[in-house]
């Protein structure tokens, strides 16, 4: 065999093991298999995401509001779990303004970001009463029409586009040229517009950044929002209300990584609440969080369907792989394809020795959900788990690349 490097599979999750089987749920995987009908699914645990917001709540100061961006997971049953343990619902489009509006969550508690929403979609945003983050002074020109037209007041935060960037972020969605917001020394124009447009104001929404593991650049990032909220409260037409801090807290998805240690966000959130309350007193500090939330109570599941051999090296092959689950495959925005922990479920106990590459069914070289990792002897009929995907699995995969059947989606 040529010098493949091999990985341990990295079992890093938080599932419970009951005689070499995974549980999800207090449900043996084979069983839920077998409840479910499907050979790949997404199965996401309830207790899980419960412990997930419980533990950000503890460590978190008690007046911050925790957000859910329903980006990470939109799955209905998922979304109405965790409505009620969170302050908020914040959404990117018309359909997930739906979903969010389905869990009975208050208009006011919801928020709306995105570059490219639609007259149609502003439409219903302003009907519905939710809070829409301004990302263009075009958008502010067709929202105030809108509001004229129907009457209805609009709601509406600022989105500004930071001055500075989230360092060591995974995806920098703020400083330097971005699609998203409002160049912050574009916002003081703006912010003034508003009033001659009648907009109801609310507050600014500042999002540096995704999936970063370093808590003390997030604390840094978020330190730097509030400064700049400050500096632009003075141009504001009306008090400021909110504060959305962004989130971009991330979760380990590869060998090597570590969990996210909130403390430093939390001292410095401590620091913001103490000078909010000087400075400007009233606003609710926000911030708004997809993937720690349920990223890790989410696993993927996919049976075997052939294994073979080729050049000395073994090949699973599962019934899905890169169209159910684009990101652990690798090309959802990896530059370097890394494998996410993956075990086989019902032989966790096993002594894993076995150099194992996992593939999909897909006629392509890209269809791969792990390359190299030990694992125990597996036969076709096991089950491979993938954890880490209890975001940006299913919603984010194109799921009818070669005419593929959809993914099962359960929340036990
Ligand atoms: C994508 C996104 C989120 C959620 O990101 P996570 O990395 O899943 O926490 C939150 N807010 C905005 C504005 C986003 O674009």
């Amino acid at each position: 065999m040529n010098s493949v490097r091999l990985q341990p599979a990295a079992p890093l999750h938080n599932f419970a093991v009951l005689d070499g089987e995974l549980e999800v749920g207090g449900i043996g995987l084979c069983r839920l298999a077998a409840r479910i009908g499907s050979p790949s699914f997404y199965a996401y645990d309830r207790q899980l995401i419960d412990k997930r917001v419980a533990h950000l709540r503890a460590c978190l100061p008690p007046s911050i509001k925790i957000h859910y961006a329903l980006k990470a997971n939109p799955m209905p049953a998922v979304v109405g779990h965790i409505a009620p343990q969170v302050d908020g619902l914040d959404v990117a489009s018309a359909g997930e303004l739906k979903l969010a509006l389905d869990t009975g969550s208050a208009p006011t508690n919801i928020s709306f970001a995105g570059p490219g929403k639609t007259d149609e979609e502003l439409e219903q945003a302003v009907a519905a009463g939710i809070c829409i983050n301004v990302e263009s002074a075009g958008e502010a020109e067709r929202l105030a029409e809108t509001s004229q037209r129907t009457g209805w007041t609009a709601r509406v935060a600022l989105r500004v586009n930071p001055d500075f960037e989230l360092k060591s972020a995974g995806m920098k969605m703020g400083g330097g040229p971005k699609p998203f917001g409002v160049d912050a020394e574009q916002a003081p124009e703006l912010l003034r517009r508003f009033k001659q447009l009648g907009l109801a104001f609310e507050g600014f929404h500042i999002y540096a950044g995704s999936q970063n593991l370093r808590g003390e650049a997030i604390a840094d990032a978020q330190r730097q929002s509030w400064e700049l909220a400050l500096r632009l409260s003075v141009d504001a037409p009306s008090p400021i209300r909110s504060v959305n801090l962004g989130g971009g807290f991330g979760i380990p998805y590869f060998y090597g990584e570590r969990e996210l240690d909130v403390t430093p966000i939390a001292n410095a959130l401590q620091e913001i609440v103490d000078n909010a309350a000087l400075r400007l007193p009233g606003t609710q500090l926000i911030v708004e969080l997809g993937r720690y939330l349920v990223g890790e109570a989410g696993i993927y599941v996919t049976k075997i369907v052939d294994k073979k051999t080729s050049r000395g090296q073994t090949f699973l092959v599962t019934d899905g792989g890169l169209s159910h689950h684009l990101s652990a495959s690798g090309n959802l925005g990896q530059v370097v394809r890394k494998n996410y922990p993956v075990l086989i479920g019902n032989r966790i106990d096993q002594i894993a020795e076995t150099p194992t590459t996992i593939v999909g069914p897909l006629c392509t070289p890209l269809d791969v959900l792990a390359e190299n990792v030990l694992l125990p002897e597996a036969t076709v009929g096991d089950l491979v788990v993938v954890f880490q995907s209890g975001a940006y699995g299913a919603s984010a995969s194109p799921q009818r690349f070669l005419s593929q059947r959809e993914v099962v989606e359960v929340c036990v």
